[in-house]
């Protein structure tokens, strides 16, 4: 790949990374990763390259890389780090993808993760299809490398990270961070893990490495654990409300007032552009998302053409006070080029039952889809879920605030665990607590040093 080619990869990228989960909006924080962005691109080996820093909206620990110069470090990384130090690191990681050449694979198993569909689960291939174009930001947070390319990266982010002045086995300690995330269920593993070069070996390697340029190179490198923690203070941890959330089986959006019922037991996603719902063996699934179209017909034609679609029915509905079309259509079986043309049968063709919901000026689509085999019974979890869809109108739902990070003076010598009672957290997030910390229960804490805790 030219160098132009890697400057109009990261360009054309850019905009479906933003689109798909958004910046994150701190101007502080913003300058301060462009400040120290740009200072490791001037030292870099490619200091040429249009490099740009963002933040991701997004409460998943994730820094990734663009070819070209375009270098995304997420909120939920941000508030994990616990110094400059540690961000430094990673950033010349990062930096080191780029200016090593270092092309990315995509992981399919985990990109089907991403589209709301779940990790870990069977699903006929053709269910991908659902919200491609869309997704193909989301696919960037899921990009891996190469074992040794992640190795090379560690180096030169040692090697960055140092020539700026920063302490490079502060990156070390941060992968203890990563693995704690890791081994949690629930979370998703950051790929700057995911190509897993054993994680003992690579604190070791790291450790190893920062040592040896440091004798070489004799100097004070820093740290900077107060300032960076006074930095993020307040910052967003975790899901974002106002972007929706499930509570008791029900999906709320509070910026866009409305509300609908999940299946019992299903597993649900939720990102900018769309909310994920699969049942627990991957067989059923929906999408809720933003049809495109003007009127309820325009986005029914959208859908059919987008998706291709064979219409097998089409109803008008009122549902609770918000006109509505209904579709039940099968998917059409795109012939490949050089292939022959698969016999389809009712367990390989995707039946999909579709709600065009115009709602607040917007017109919502929810796909139920999974096998025409098995429709009929699927069918009453997407009609109950898309047919119960309403207003919102509970402000204890609309008001709901996110949670933060804040940054207190530890009142007294202790342990961990009894510095977080006496600031008054509940003991049951402790492991969660010393995670953002990268702190354990019976670690010592001095009197007057800085510590993150969680509240609203
Ligand atoms: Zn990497």
């Amino acid at each position: 790949m030219s160098t132009e080619q890697e400057i109009a990869l990261g360009q054309q990228s850019h905009p479906s990374i933003v689109a798909s989960m958004g910046l994150y909006d701190d101007q502080k924080l913003q300058r301060f990763i462009s400040e120290k962005g740009m200072a490791m691109a001037k030292i870099s080996h490619r200091p040429e390259l249009p490099y740009q820093f963002n933040i991701i909206d997004s409460p998943v620990v994730n820094a990734f890389a663009v070819p070209g110069g375009y270098v995304y470090f997420t909120r939920g990384i941000m508030a994990h780090f616990n110094n400059e130090a540690e961000f430094a690191g990673v950033l010349g990681h990062e930096i080191g993808h780029i200016t090593a050449r270092h092309s990315a694979r995509q992981q399919t198993s985990q990109i089907l993760g991403t589209v709301g569909l779940m990790a870990g689960m069977i699903l006929s291939p053709k269910l991908a299809q659902f919200g491609e174009q869309a997704m193909q930001g989301l696919q960037m947070l899921m990009l891996s490398y190469s074992r040794a390319h992640e190795s090379e990266s560690d180096k030169i982010g040692v090697d960055y990270s140092s020539k700026v002045g920063y302490d490079a086995s502060q990156m070390a300690n941060f992968f203890g961070t990563i693995k704690r995330i890791s081994d949690n269920a629930g979370q998703s593993i950051p790929n700057i893990m995911s190509t897993h070069p054993d994680p003992g070996d690579r604190f070791n390697n790291v450790h190893q490495m920062a040592q040896a340029y440091q004798a070489a190179n004799p100097a004070t490198y820093a740290v900077n654990r107060d300032s960076y923690l006074q930095m993020i203070n307040g910052i967003i941890y975790g899901e974002d409300p106002k972007q929706g959330f499930v509570e008791n089986n029900v999906f709320y959006h509070p910026e866009l007032r409305f509300q609908f019922p999940i299946p019992v037991d299903w597993q649900t996603q939720n990102s900018p552009i769309q909310f994920g719902m699969a049942s627990k063996d991957g067989k059923a699934q929906m999408i809720f998302t933003v049809a495109s179209g003007s009127t309820l017909d325009s986005a029914a034609q959208n859908t059919v053409k987008q998706l291709n679609l064979k219409v097998l029915e089409n109803t008008r509905k009122n549902i609770n006070g918000n006109p509505a079309i209904v579709l039940i259509s099968q998917v059409q079986q795109q012939q490949q080029q050089g292939k022959p043309q698969q016999q389809q049968t009712a367990a390989t063709t995707v039946q999909v039952a579709t709600w065009l919901i115009q709602y607040n000026g917007l017109i919502y689509a929810i796909h139920g889809a999974t096998t025409a085999d098995i429709f009929t019974t699927q069918f009453p979890n997407f009609k109950n879920t898309a047919e119960n869809f309403r207003s919102l109108n509970d402000p204890d739902k609309i008001n709901r605030k996110p949670e933060r990070i804040f940054v207190k003076t530890v009142p007294r010598d202790g342990t961990f665990k009894d510095t977080m009672s006496a600031l008054g957290m509940p003991a049951k997030r402790l492991e969660e607590l010393g995670l953002v910390n990268s702190m354990k229960s019976d670690d010592v804490v001095k009197r007057g040093s800085l510590i993150k805790v969680i509240g609203k």
